[in-house]
């Protein structure tokens, strides 16, 4: 059965975030499947290395309260995720070290350092039957997804189901990006993974999301909740729901809702506690989204205009632009140019996969909305 559940956690004080997650774990999906030597992967997200304040990474204290409790059933815990980069010993622990990630230690589980990575086929797969995994997810015998709840420029908002696109090692990601540019294909292929890995569990930082310029340069932001469940999909809808996003907005979601994996909205009787005091109108997120279904409702001969006037785009800001290069370096399609130290933007050559903004370390890289979408839809 299905089971889902949202609980208040106020902050990250060890003992608070232990009394929320048992009270949680308990009410919405539990550990009773965990055995003594039992060998699990938590796949939490480490986008980069980054300070738990920042709310870029799924906050330590709640990956080592999940530990305690997993190893207090005899399992053995591993955590990790392939950040951007380099899939290398080298850059998991840079990543690992400022992340503080060493209090998962502490709680008795050990950091991946596994950089294999295994072919594997996936016949039932919608657009991803042949894929590329980290090994060390692969291997284990179990699953828990522990993601952050953030803006994401490209998929609207990046949680449970947007966690597991680090099962695929750091440098083949810009190759899925070329493989799947059409939003709905990317997020037919994160379903994918999802129905590949089929986690066991999956747990949602949202004590502190992140609202703006996310995933990785947006502004922390309290919610005060941890959300655990079996379902992803049901739980991406809630999570949808806490920030103020339609369904529609959330490529992945309206894949899932299209194979039939999740409802049109959440099913409120299977959620053990109330989302209602976690919802938050004012919640600043990326709208990016009308760009990609605009084309849906338009006569051919319209798209491309349609495309030109609002369709968002990134945009380096002038201001904030140090021209590092580091976008030119991560985007997928060749798209950018460095002229004078500023990237410019080759549009006919970008296919809008939020690379660059992504992983721009001044948050220079903005989504730029043209002016007649902002007009058209001011928010
Ligand atoms: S990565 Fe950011 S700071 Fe560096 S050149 Fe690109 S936009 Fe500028
Ligand atoms: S310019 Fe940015 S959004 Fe466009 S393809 Fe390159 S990385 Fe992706």
């Amino acid at each position: 059965m299905k089971r889902m559940g949202i609980t208040a956690c106020g902050s990250y004080d060890d003992a608070e975030v232990i009394r929320s997650l048992e009270r949680l774990l308990a009410a919405a999906g539990g550990l009773e499947w965990v055995e003594p030597g039992m060998r699990i992967a938590v796949k939490t997200n480490l986008l980069s290395g980054s300070a738990p304040d920042r709310a870029v990474v799924t906050h330590p204290a709640v990956l080592a309260a999940l530990c305690r409790m997993l190893t207090a059933r005899g399992a053995i815990v591993t955590v990790g995720d392939s950040p951007g980069g380099p899939f290398t010993e080298g850059n998991l622990r840079r990543v690992y070290r400022l992340s503080g990630m060493e209090q998962v230690e502490r709680a008795g589980a050990r950091l991946n350092m596994d950089v294999g990575q295994r072919d594997a086929s996936f016949s039932v797969g919608k657009v991803l039957r042949q894929l590329t995994c980290t090994s060390w997810l692969t291997d284990a015998d179990a699953v828990i997804s522990c993601c952050k709840l953030k803006t994401h420029a490209m998929m609207g908002m990046s949680a449970n189901v947007k966690n597991l696109f680090g099962a695929i090692p750091g440098t083949m990601k810009p190759e899925y990006h070329f493989r799947f540019p059409d939003h709905r294909d990317f997020a037919d292929m994160l379903v994918d993974i999802n129905e590949y890995l089929r986690p066991r569990l999956y747990i949602t930082d949202a004590v502190v999301g992140m609202e703006g310029n996310g995933p990785a340069s947006g502004t922390p932001r309290e919610i005060g909740a941890l959300l655990a469940g079996t379902d992803p999909y049901g739980l991406d809808l809630l999570c949808a729901h806490i920030i103020g996003l339609a369904p529609g907005q959330v490529p992945t979601i309206v894949a899932a809702m299209e194979r039939g994996l999740c409802g049109k909205e959440p099913d409120w009787p299977e959620i053990s506690g109330d989302p209602k005091p976690f919802v938050m109108k004012d919640f600043q997120n990326i709208r990016q989204l009308r760009g990609i279904e605009f084309g849906d409702h338009m006569p051919g001969w319209l798209v491309p205009i349609g495309r030109l006037a609002l369709q968002a785009r990134p945009k380096a800001s002038r201001k904030t632009c140090i021209g590092c290069a580091k976008c030119g370096k991560v985007c997928p399609a060749g798209a950018i140019a460095m002229v004078h130290k500023y990237p410019v933007i080759d549009t006919e050559k970008c296919i809008r996969c939020f690379c660059c903004q992504e992983f721009c370390p001044e948050g220079a890289m903005k989504v730029h909305r043209p002016l007649i979408a902002r007009i058209m839809n001011p928010r």
